[in-house]
């Protein structure tokens, strides 16, 4: 999410309102971490350690590379689950957008239940057997470290690389992918906007090695995590139509069928993207229109502006396996 103007004004001050009424900054302000109420989130450092320690745990099964680093220099960590190569390949996404850091969580918990599963759960381990299943939990980790540093929310969604130019800085990791890029009025020229555009196609290290790490493999189902309203969306952003150009009658009904199927699991809403409003340059679109990756978009919990992008972590398990039944259905698709 979004591009809502009015929306993106409410949460300011909902954010705002919610610092005053007692969301104190950590004890040491100089380190970023999150605030009380929010510690079992995981920094990314904390994030790459839990990594690191699935590899530790199961090195048989899990292995843990960089696929580039983002503009600050930071490695984009990516966790490989499986054994073997030749099998069908599955990406999961998250934290393209900063400030949603129940998604970082959500990814953290799928690299955990596909680890630690594989010895105790049978459906488990067949899935694990048969996939190799990537994960990527900081897509945007420069955007993520920026809205927790100095132990406070700073309500940060974009990346932090300066806007050539201008001075500005960031741009909408999710409107800068090169699949109709800016084409349809789903995306910002303005470099103060949230949903800034970029001034090129992959202007932005993250989402060109991302890009670079799927166009150099064959992904065939994909989700890229987002909050919040919960819902099930699936390509394209870009246009009202459910088919034309790049998405068959037959291709939309599968989006459609297999949507539907997941958002039963979880209570969420499904939908095609663009009914929710217009996306130009956003990954789903990218992963289908090049590479007809079965890519959905999940908008995790909540449904509306409290708690916003900022539920405090006593929501982190419940709204991570919220997603286990839908994640296996999407897996089990290919
Ligand atoms: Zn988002």
């Amino acid at each position: 999410m979004f591009s809502n103007r009015a929306l993106y004004g409410a949460l300011t001050f909902m954010t705002g309102a919610a610092l005053l009424a007692g969301l104190a900054p950590a004890a040491n302000a100089a380190t970023n971490d999150f605030p009380a109420g929010y510690e079992g989130y995981h920094t990314y450092a904390e994030t790459t350690a839990e990594l690191q320690k699935a590899v530790a745990d199961h090195p048989d099964i899990a292995h843990l590379s960089s696929i580039g680093q983002s503009y600050q220099g930071r490695e984009l960590n990516l966790l490989t689950i499986g054994s073997g190569s030749g099998k069908p390949e599955v990406l999961f996404t998250c934290n393209q957008h900063a400030r949603e850091h129940l998604t970082t969580e959500m990814c953290l918990h799928i690299v955990q239940r596909f680890t630690d599963g594989y010895a105790t759960d049978p459906a488990i381990k067949l899935m694990v057997d048969t996939h190799t299943i990537y994960v990527l939990p900081n897509a945007n980790p420069d955007g993520s470290e920026y809205d927790i540093s100095g132990g406070r929310f700073h309500n940060w969604r974009k990346t932090r690389k300066p806007v050539p130019g201008s001075s500005a800085i960031g741009t909408d990791t999710n409107r800068n992918w090169d699949y109709n890029w800016g084409c349809c009025n789903g995306s910002s020229t303005n470099p103060s906007a949230e949903d800034y555009r970029g001034p090129a196609p992959f202007s932005e290290p993250e989402t060109r090695a991302l890009a670079d790490f799927v166009d150099a493999h064959d992904i065939r189902a994909h989700i890229d995590f987002h909050t919040y309203s919960e819902l099930v969306l699936w390509p394209f952003g870009y246009t009202t139509s459910a088919t034309g150009t790049g998405m068959t009658a037959a291709e939309a009904k599968r989006f459609q069928d297999l949507g539907k199927a997941m958002a039963a699991t979880n209570g969420y809403t499904p939908e095609q993207s663009s009914k929710l409003y217009i996306t130009d340059g956003d990954i789903n679109d990218w992963s289908w229109g090049r590479h007809k990756t079965l890519s959905f978009c999940f908008e995790m919990y909540p449904t509306g502006s409290n708690p916003g992008f900022y539920p405090d972590d006593s929501q982190i398990v419940p709204q991570t396996t919220r997603n286990d039944a839908a994640v296996d259905l999407l897996i089990g698709q290919v």
